[in-house]
């Protein structure tokens, strides 16, 4: 059988991702955003009898790179080591995506023209004479709608074609490009002059009603509302439908505990080994999923919803004034939000920034938003500010919109702490390009819900109980191996004990943090263990008893809200440091990532409780 490689490129955003996916059968993530496909993603398929390796190239705006993702498109593209290019145009937009497909086809690379969101330029009123594309061109053109798969069969067979065949563009109407002047403004005035010679537009209905929106949405006097309004509702729904699932969840692992305990005392099974393994491994687990499943099965779910129908870079527009003012970017507030779903994602999310010093003050400052793992913490403790009263209605909405005001304060610290990096830190050059405002799209529901699940809760929710079961094990072990007349673990929280003291806490929690760095999920669970005197988890029916415990040992208000800054402003957990590692190339910077947030928390801390 013949093997033919492929690659996809165009800009961001245009449907590379989706044409991946209908072409390989493969499930790569798409959303709507800019800078999203960040790696090289692989995949094949067959057609007439050859396979076809697909590529699917980070979306570049231009050959001459200012980010990493273009650098890396530009250079496997120079390389030409595809036998074809799959250039996939968004025809809503296609002047600009013009640009950047004749930048490619000036490398004489033999490709095929894919003109994707064919459905969105029809409502906009924007018609396409793809012949006269093609003439122009001389290069085959296939119209598709990616997300109704329409088009991806003529696509198959024009590359099967193409490859069989290779062609490489005419370029001779524009003859000085082809002489190697690659300038923005002769590139800019060819791909008008064919606009012009194919495109004929007509102001649509969905145009004047995305205009309409986003005068709304990102107006000054209701943007920055609105954004608020849509994260409390975000919260709320999250808080007020995980606490029922949590305790069902509960419920069933300690009816389950329960039998375990019984068929290990009817086997006999030494009491060390039965208590590591149920008191230690197996409740420390189940806590973890039983405290984050829920959240984060509805939050994530919700937050790529917001995703997929074009919100996100609003906000960041919204945003981007008061990130200039500090020295960052307003595309920073979208790795934020990313960091909010997990830090590692979140420093990874950075590379959508082009300018190296607002990316790094973006890498630095990310773990200031509290990641999946911290926030049930924070819920949690703030579930304690408020209790007293049932679970209700009226406490869930208190405890989402006080997790607003708790994230705002994150979002001040980070625009606080961006400017003084920025300060401090050496430039990086000119900002390379404008924030991209992609059309709202109605989101694809279920397969956007079914997919987060799979892909980000059960992803995230692994890789804590990963670290949860090995944890649980140790601190069962610290808590119950005794040196002279008191565990190991007591002795590291009383050599603590001072230390956590000045910071308004003790020294369980700070010992707690520490331990956590794993994974910040065990967290609660280590506290727990620590009060408990045997090490194990005891079996809490509701949040009430957890509070009563943390009372009898000292706990009061100052140390809720020490704990809360402590939560919000630590040292990044292991996964995220090793990734700040790998995107910085750099000790340096990792370790003043873990020494930012720890000194802000210390300091605050202190603070804090001497007030
Ligand atoms: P990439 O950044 O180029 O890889 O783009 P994606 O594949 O991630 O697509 C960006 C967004 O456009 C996603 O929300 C897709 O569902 C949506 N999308 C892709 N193709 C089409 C299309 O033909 N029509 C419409 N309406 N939306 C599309």
């Amino acid at each position: 059988m013949k093997k033919y490689s492929v690659a996809l490129a165009g800009n961001p955003n245009v449907g590379k991702s989706t044409i991946f996916n209908a072409l390989t059968g493969l499930k790569q993530h798409t959303g709507n955003w800019t800078g999203k496909t960040v790696d090289c993603f692989e995949g094949q398929f067959e057609e007439n009898q050859a396979e076809f390796f697909v590529t699917d190239l980070p979306g570049a705006y231009s050959l001459i790179s200012y980010s990493r993702e273009e650098a890396v498109t530009a250079h496997c593209l120079r390389k030409r080591e595809y036998d074809c290019v799959i250039l996939v145009l968004d025809a809503g937009a296609l002047e600009r995506n013009l640009c950047f497909a004749l930048e490619v086809l000036s490398l004489n690379v033999n490709a095929v023209i894919c003109l994707n969101l064919t459905d969105e330029a029809e409502q906009k009123g924007i018609i396409i004479d793809d012949k006269a594309l093609s003439e122009a061109f001389g290069l085959p053109v296939v119209r598709c709608c990616a997300v109704k798969k329409q088009g991806i069969k003529e696509l198959k067979a024009a590359v099967n074609n193409a490859c069989e065949a290779p062609r490489t563009a005419r370029l001779d109407f524009c003859p000085d490009y082809s002489d190697g002047k690659k300038n923005i403004e002769i590139i800019s005035k060819y791909s008008r002059k064919l606009c012009s010679g194919c495109v004929t537009v007509t102001e649509g209905d969905k145009i004047k009603h995305d205009r309409r929106l986003d005068r709304m949405l990102t107006s000054k006097a209701l943007g920055i509302p609105v954004m608020l309004l849509l994260c409390g509702l975000l919260f709320w729904i999250t808080v007020a439908g995980a606490n029922y699932p949590s305790e069902w969840l509960n419920y069933l692992f300690g009816a389950v505990k329960n039998r375990l305990d019984e068929w290990s005392a009817a086997l006999s099974l030494p009491p060390f080994l039965s208590g590591l393994l149920i008191d230690g491994v197996y409740s420390t687990l189940t806590r973890v999923i039983a405290v984050m499943l829920p959240p984060m099965a509805i939050f994530f779910p919700l937050f790529s919803l917001l995703e997929d129908s074009g919100y996100m870079p609003r906000i960041a527009f919204n945003l981007d004034r008061i990130f200039s003012r500090c020295g960052a970017h307003g595309k920073q507030s979208l790795c934020m939000m990313m960091g909010i779903g997990c830090n590692a994602c979140g420093v990874t999310g950075c590379r959508i920034i082009e300018n190296k010093k607002e990316r790094l003050i973006a890498v630095i400052t990310n773990n200031f938003m509290p990641c999946n793992g911290r926030m049930p913490i924070l819920i949690s403790l703030l579930m304690m500010c408020f209790s007293g009263a049932e679970f209700g209605f009226s406490s869930s909405f208190l405890i989402s919109f006080s997790l607003v005001g708790v994230i705002a304060c994150c979002v001040i610290v980070t625009l606080l702490v961006s400017k003084l990096l920025s300060a401090l830190l050496k430039s990086g050059g000119e900002s390379g390009f404008v924030l991209e405002l992609p059309p709202f799209r109605r989101p694809q529901i279920i397969k956007t819900l079914a997919r987060s699940f799979w892909d980000r809760t059960l992803i995230v929710l692994g890789r804590a109980v990963v670290v949860a079961a090995p944890a649980g094990a140790i601190i069962w072990l610290c808590a119950n191996i005794y040196v002279g007349d008191a565990s190991i673990l007591k002795h590291c929280t009383d050599f603590l004990d001072p230390f956590g003291r000045f910071l308004g806490l003790d020294g369980v929690i700070v010992m707690a943090f520490i331990l956590g760095f794993p994974a910040n999920e065990t967290v609660i669970p280590i506290i727990i263990m620590s009060y408990s005197a045997t090490g194990a988890l005891t079996d809490f029916e509701g949040y009430n008893e957890l509070f009563s415990l943390l009372s009898q040992n000292g706990w009061t208000i100052t140390t809720v809200v020490c704990m809360i800054i402590m939560t919000v402003m630590h040292f990044p957990c292991s996964t995220t440091c090793l990734t700040i590692k790998k995107e910085t190339g750099s000790i340096k910077w990792t370790l003043l990532s873990m020494a930012v947030p720890t000194v802000c928390g210390i300091a605050l801390c202190a603070v804090v409780s001497h007030i």
